[in-house]
């Protein structure tokens, strides 16, 4: 039974910009929803062309409590972390880094030629259960994709209509890729029990009547049982879901934890070369954490 009816709003992204310039779209975490399911963080970059050496050029840095889902759209992005993978991740495939109890890791575009890019890069909280265990890294270069009312759906996380993604994930999640180079339409089921959200990452679609382009997240909540989307020209979106997360995070630069000291301590690990390994071959610079001393409850500064 349908306790409420279900509530969409529409959140606009924040333009920051990545590494050494490459602007971005971070929908999550956002003033008025930090989350959605475990999902906690959401980046659109490009699509975008870019000059020789520039493009995505992220070095070294450290990550605990979550894990970096990297969906490659457009280009290539070299992924090298402390356990020493180096991985090429390519349109089509996901990379899935599980930083645990700490991991670092570089995130560059192919050296000395211009290219193009788009990725949505997103990280999921580990559950408290989760949150200190071993570091891992995964890249899946092979998706499930299922055709629906014209659009290309892949599966990126979770399960849809039978088709299940293989990234280990370590909370009921949804992420999909719909993808049409025109007119389509179609109602895609969902768990009234997961909250949901979507991006259109290119082109707009109409969302249970709600019109959106890039640049903004609709948070859709919970409590329905299918969505209808439809789109009258080629577009390009991305639904997230889950369960919705009961318990408070602290999401600090390229941390989460559930409590302050714990970023705090992770902060000084890493700026003092403690517990995070080596990247090693990474052509950039190696970041700083911030002072967290500013980190409020919320663990947010804006
Ligand atoms: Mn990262």
């Amino acid at each position: 039974m349908q306790q409420q009816s279900p509530r969409s709003e529409r959140l606009e992204a924040r333009r920051t910009l990545l590494g050494d310039g490459l602007e971005i779209r971070r929908a999550l975490p956002h003033r008025h929803r930090r989350t959605v399911g475990a999902w906690c963080f959401l980046d659109h970059a490009g699509p975008a062309d870019y000059a020789a050496g520039r493009g995505v050029n992220v070095g070294p840095h450290p990550h605990i409590g979550l894990q970096t889902f990297s969906w490659m759209i457009e280009g290539a992005i070299q992924h090298r972390d402390s356990l020493g993978y180096e991985q090429w991740i390519r349109p089509g495939q996901v990379n899935l880094m599980t930083a645990g109890r700490g991991i670092s890791h570089s995130e560059e575009s192919p050296a000395g030629e211009p290219g193009r890019v788009q990725l949505a890069q997103l990280w999921i909280a580990l559950p408290e259960a989760e949150a200190d265990r071993e570091p891992a890294f995964e890249h899946y270069p092979e998706l499930p994709v299922v055709e629906r009312g014209g659009f290309s759906v892949t599966v990126l996380a979770g399960e849809f209509t039978g088709e299940r993604a293989p990234a280990k994930v370590y909370s009921p999640l949804l992420g999909l890729d719909l993808a049409t180079p025109g007119e389509a339409r179609a109602t895609l089921p969902l768990r009234p029990d997961f909250e949901y959200a979507a991006m259109v990452l290119e082109g707009a679609a109409d969302f249970d009547g709600a019109t959106l382009e890039p640049g903004s997240l609709l948070y859709l909540g919970s409590g329905r049982d299918g969505l209808p989307v439809a789109s009258s020209r080629a577009a390009r979106l991305l639904l997230i879901g889950g369960e919705p997360l009961r318990e408070e995070i602290l999401i600090w630069w390229n941390f989460v934890a559930r409590r302050r000291e714990d970023i705090v301590q992770a902060t000084h690990d890493w700026n003092l070369g403690l517990r995070f390994g080596e990247v090693q071959g990474a052509r950039s610079a190696r970041l700083t954490a911030p002072d967290p001393g500013e980190l409020n409850l919320r663990g947010s500064r804006e």
